[in-house]
């Protein structure tokens, strides 16, 4: 079976969040289990000045963006320590900046974004082309390739190298969809038919990701919760109603992670190694963590989060009993980066607890891989989680999640009141209702757990014990794969106009 994987950020090459880490982890899985596969990123300008092996291609390609023809190049590597092979399409105008999505320490998006990613939506089916790879299965990745369906159903249905392919479209995160102002409609070079309340057209606005809703043949999302939580309109981000039409076809495959990265017996980034049968190196990260960020090295509680500063994450709720965290014996290490709001305030608080908090606003793996290992306790308390990975790195590093019970973090944590700690599945706390409340009592029970040496430790035992590696995700995608495969009928009730091709404006 041959997968075209495309994304707009792959790890390590470029990362914002957890669809990198998955989009660097996943292709590699599927092709231990016989599935070719290739995955194709923009070359941002960070990959491109890096230390990375790339090798520039001869491949050229052209993509119409309105009425302008814009021409792309092409980089190939390899994911690390795999043979999956990557092909980074470039164009200096779109790509050769700093920042992904946005300026850089702002959370002001690029003004060409719409361009920028019907250029990756378009380029990436040219060079598949170029290729000459007759895909099975175009899988796609969030707003950014949201197009790819929509480029399949219309402008390339039918043609040779597209005559038998399949389009999985994966919501990592829904609440962002790529909206854009309808005139952009006119750089796509798809037909003005296609914005209606039924396809691209959303209150007034274009949106990338209904499109990919839409028109592709198979959804899935990262978690079973997520996806039936996205068929409410709690969590459905106004696309609940597409997602219902499309239920049947909408799975949720819970992400894994990458024990080869993210796994304490073997982290280069930790000063000491450890393991289930091998604990004490985890008190020497913990030291080790307290020493780097100036806390008195002390065996209280120690908290980390790392996150994006986003009211996603539950960051209100935090900030809400904050006074009350600090009444208490804890220590909490903050990195994230993100709304400018949360910089301020966290920093204020660091300088007015500097013995109970510290705070780091970059982006940094070395310092997300030394909390994971040195925290006792990390706290998740988002508003909503399609599956998020830090609480799947934190099983596997012994510290203990405290998290809201929703999307990926219901179905992966399972509190220490609802299962015997002896029955090996327990392995965190948490809260179900969204409120500070709750919250502070949850971080209240588990320091009470602290206190108990022999509890905490089979607790966290239990996580460090549990598999929630990739494996098992990359099966049931393979298993999808086939099944969309076998399916020749579309899929989607609006994605085809009758199953005839759709005309294009050229
Ligand atoms: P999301 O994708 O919503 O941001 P996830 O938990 O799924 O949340 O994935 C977040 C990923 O990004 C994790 O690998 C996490 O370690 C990483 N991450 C987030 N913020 C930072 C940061 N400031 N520095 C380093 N890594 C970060």
């Amino acid at each position: 079976m041959n997968v075209v994987y495309l994304s707009s950020e792959v790890a390590p090459f470029a990362k914002t969040g957890g669809l990198a880490d998955m989009a660097g982890a996943i292709p590699k899985n599927l092709q231990k289990l016989g599935v070719e596969i290739v995955v194709l990123t923009p070359l941002y300008r960070s990959i491109k000045e890096s230390a990375y092996p790339l090798v520039k291609t001869d491949i050229q390609f052209r993509v119409r963006i309105g009425d302008q023809v814009k021409t792309g190049y092409v980089y190939k590597g390899c994911l690390p320590n795999s043979k999956v092979a990557i092909y980074f399409l470039d164009h200096e105008p779109y790509y050769g900046r700093d920042g992904l999505y946005n300026y850089p320490g702002t959370a002001r998006d690029f003004e060409d974004n719409s361009e920028r990613f019907i250029f990756f939506a378009q380029g990436a089916l040219e060079v598949v082309k170029k290729l000459e790879i007759y895909p099975d299965i175009v899988h796609c990745n969030d707003w950014q390739t949201g197009l790819v369906p929509v480029y399949l159903k219309t402008k390339y249905a039918g043609r040779s190298f597209f005559e038998n392919t399949k389009s999985v479209m994966t919501i990592h995160n829904l609440a962002y969809q790529g909206w854009f102002w309808h005139w952009d409609m006119k750089l796509t070079g798809l037909d003005w038919g296609l914005f209606n309340s039924k396809q691209l057209e959303f209150y007034g606005k274009l949106n990338f990701l209904k499109g990919g809703i839409v028109f592709s043949d198979l959804i899935t999302t990262v978690s079973k919760t997520y996806a039936k939580e996205i068929q409410t309109p709690e969590y459905g981000a106004g696309l609940d109603g597409v997602l219902r039409e499309r239920a049947r076809d909408l799975h949720g495959i819970m992400n894994g992670i990458d024990y080869t990265l993210w796994n304490p017996e073997t982290d280069k980034f930790i000063i000491a190694n450890y393991g289930l049968k091998k604990l004490q190196g985890k008190q020497l990260c913990k030291r080790a963590l307290q020493r780097k960020y100036k806390l008195p090295e002390k065996d209280c509680p120690l908290i980390g989060m790392i996150t994006r500063l986003t009211s996603q994450k539950g960051l209100d709720l935090v900030v809400d009993k904050f006074r009350d965290f600090m009444n208490t014996d804890i220590q909490f290490v903050l990195l994230g980066t993100g709304d400018p709001w949360y910089h301020e305030l966290f920093n204020s608080y660091a300088k007015t607890y500097p013995k109970k908090v510290a705070v780091q606003f970059t982006f940094d793996e070395c310092s997300a891989h030394e909390i994971e290992a040195g925290a006792d306790i990390f706290l998740m308390p988002s508003r909503y989680e399609p599956c998020g990975l830090n609480q799947l790195y934190s099983l596997k590093y012994g510290t203990i999640p405290i998290v809201r019970s929703t999307g990926g973090l219901a179905d992966t944590i399972t509190d220490v009141r609802s299962e015997p700690v002896s029955n090996g599945k327990a392995n965190g706390f948490s809260f179900k209702e969204y409120n500070s409340d709750l919250l502070f009592a949850t971080i209240i029970r588990a320091m009470d757990l602290f206190k108990n040496k022999t509890m905490w430790t089979n607790v966290m035992k239990n996580g460090m014990s549990q598999d929630w590696s990739l494996e098992r995700s990359a099966k049931e995608y393979r298993a999808l794969y086939e099944r969309v495969v076998k399916n020749v009928s579309p899929v989607s009730r609006y994605g085809s106009m009758q199953g005839k091709p759709l005309k294009l404006i050229s």
